[in-house]
């Protein structure tokens, strides 16, 4: 009679199951001698650890596959140990076989994370062995499960596209793939399906969705590796408000799915109050230190520091005492090289405002600013004056910097950021695009589109929107551009002449004039979702197989060179590295 490997996993015996003849299949994550002959062997699987008692264990070492046949049994009340979900019970080994002996692992696997990254990078099978690797691995596929439901609840149909394309702009560079058949003519990997949903659009499929892999050539950071997940969406016949409710609907079913609690509230900011209360486009409102606006106090100031275009401050409360000079100090260079000219602070006491810059002010400005900032007696007051750009920027980051709570810390608060400008910023008298050319700029902002417009076109707004939480952003859509006269517009501002147009993204314009429907999306980082929902700080945590900060994989060690005879046959020659 044939019999199956396992009957049980390590991790799920109970007090219930005693008596039961049992067959686990793990690792040795532990053995703990006991007496002469016998010896606790700690089984592992995915699920957990469960205490084996072997007798003649002595070949068995650290990571040893094995497959033990035994009893389950009740440990004597004295030994159970309540830390372990296991630990009422133990199983009486009957059998042990060795199903694959193991060198003994270069870092122990366990909970710790001090572990050199490139260590565990270069045996990320054995990293992922780990306990917290095996709940962030599945947290991932419950997040990506969820929202798979949870769009096809609404209609959304899972469309793959290609990977080797042609170029579509996200504001990054792209990975390019030398073609064989084509010498000289490269893919590039896909920044984004953007232009395929879009086509998609047009193509009648109505509500598209997919877990798409984009890949971005950009310096790494802790939320950003080279490939990365989106949740990528495109809806017809529908603007903001739909986009909005189908993606807080899939969030907040991929949060439940992971946390048990479902999100109900997900509130709106336009950009602008974003930016003036929270100096930042994605803001954390865990906690207030709002910025308040101190520009029309100081607009006949004589002390030439405030003698600027805006002039803001945060209040840290009681923070006269808690912070140090030292820490003043190294505030005051942080927010220089943020790009601003200096930190003015200021220390709330009772009869007066005890700073370097206090004698600079008159009395009924210092009054001014106390009411200003509702400050109280202990308070600690910073105050940044230049463009207001810089000003808004810098506080955000000040504020961050005194008063972020831990990533575990407090509630999960989503929030749609809205109105983004359409531009970011000037380069000479082009604009660039703040999210990607086929935003569609806001309607009443319309008639601002002047080629000639110069700087005002950065109050030109657009259609775009953000979804973020916690200070994370978690991703980015808008209503698009369906008209093919309102495209040609922009690529135009944009320097995009109808000849480049034309190159790069004729079959786009070609598609709008057989008949386009009004059309949004939206598209957000799985990663990052789910690294915020297991509470890790880095995305690399929740990726199996991610890159170094420097982009290499150990594991594999790529890139590596490619050999001469494969170069030539994709017609390329490698130049030494430029000095
Ligand atoms: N393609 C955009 C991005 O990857 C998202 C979108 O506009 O739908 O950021």
């Amino acid at each position: 009679m044939s019999q199956k490997m396992r009957s049980d996993y390590c991790g799920t015996l109970r007090a219930a199951d005693a008596d039961r003849e049992v067959s686990l299949c793990g690792w040795v994550a532990r053995r703990r001698e006991h007496g002469e002959h016998l010896a606790f062997i700690d089984l592992r699987d995915h699920t957990g650890i469960v205490q084996c008692v072997v007798e003649g264990a002595a070949d068995l070492r650290s990571e040893y596959v094995v497959r033990i046949t035994g009893k389950v049994r009740v440990r004597p009340a004295d030994t159970a140990n309540a830390d372990l979900p296991t630990g009422e019970i133990e199983v009486g080994a009957e059998n042990v076989e060795i199903l694959s002996a193991a060198e003994p692992p270069p870092f122990p696997l366990d909970e710790r994370t001090d572990v050199d990254e490139t260590l565990r990078l270069r045996h990320r099978y054995l990293d992922l062995r780990r306990a917290p690797m095996q709940h962030n691995m599945r947290t991932r596929a419950k997040v990506n499960s969820a929202l798979r439901q949870a769009m096809e609840e609404q209609g959304f149909v899972e469309i793959e596209t290609p990977m080797l394309i042609a170029s579509t702009p996200e504001g990054a560079r792209d990975f390019v793939v030398p073609s064989r058949l084509h010498p000289g003519n490269f893919y590039a990997l896909p920044q984004s399906p953007q232009i395929f949903k879009q086509l998609c659009m047009v193509g009648g499929l109505d509500r598209y969705y997919q877990i798409a892999r984009c890949l971005r050539d950009e310096d790494l950071r802790a939320d950003r590796q080279f490939e990365f997940l989106q949740l990528d969406a495109e809806m017809s016949f529908a603007g903001q408000e739909e986009v909005f409710e189908c993606i807080s609907h899939a969030v907040a079913a991929a949060t439940e799915a992971v946390t048990g609690e479902r999100p109900t509230e997900f509130p709106r900011m336009p950009w602008r109050e974003a930016m003036e209360r929270f100096g930042s486009d994605k803001p954390d409102t865990r906690f207030g230190m709002e910025l308040v606006e101190l520009t029309p106090l100081f607009s006949a100031t004589e002390f030439k520091v405030f003698q600027a275009p805006s002039v803001k401050g945060i209040r840290i409360p009681g923070g006269a005492a808690d912070v140090t000079r030292k820490r003043l100090d190294e505030l005051t260079e942080d927010v220089k090289r943020w790009g601003g000219k200096g930190l003015v602070w200021m220390r709330v006491e009772e009869d007066e405002l005890n700073s370097p810059v206090a004698k600079f002010l008159t009395d009924d400005e210092a009054a001014g600013l106390r009411t200003a900032m509702e400050a109280e007696v202990g308070d600690l007051l910073f105050i940044v004056a230049d463009e207001w750009k810089t000003t808004v920027h810098l506080l955000g980051l000040l504020r961050l910097a005194m008063g972020r709570p831990s990533l575990s810390e407090g509630p999960r608060n989503f929030l749609w950021i809205t109105e983004f400008p359409l531009f970011e910023e000037m380069d000479g008298d082009r604009p660039i695009p703040m999210h990607h050319p086929f935003t569609m700029p806001h309607v009443d902002d319309l008639e601002l589109l002047d080629p000639a417009g110069g700087e005002a076109l950065l109050d030109v707004r657009s259609q775009s929107y953000d979804l973020v939480m916690n200070g994370w952003e978690l991703g980015s859509g808008s209503v698009r551009i369906h008209r093919p006269d309102i495209q040609s517009q922009i690529f135009t501002l944009l320097g995009i002449g109808p000849e480049e147009a034309e190159a790069k993204f004729g079959f786009l314009l070609d598609a709008f004039r057989y008949g386009a429907p009004p059309h949004a999306g939206f598209a957000f980082g799985t990663d990052r979702l789910t690294a915020l929902l297991v509470g890790e700080e880095n995305i690399r945590e929740v990726i199996a197989f991610p890159k170094t900060q420097s982009g290499a994989d150990p594991l594999t060690k790529a890139p590596s060179p490619l050999d001469p005879v494969h170069l030539n046959e994709l017609g390329l020659r490698v130049l030494p590295p430029a000095t």
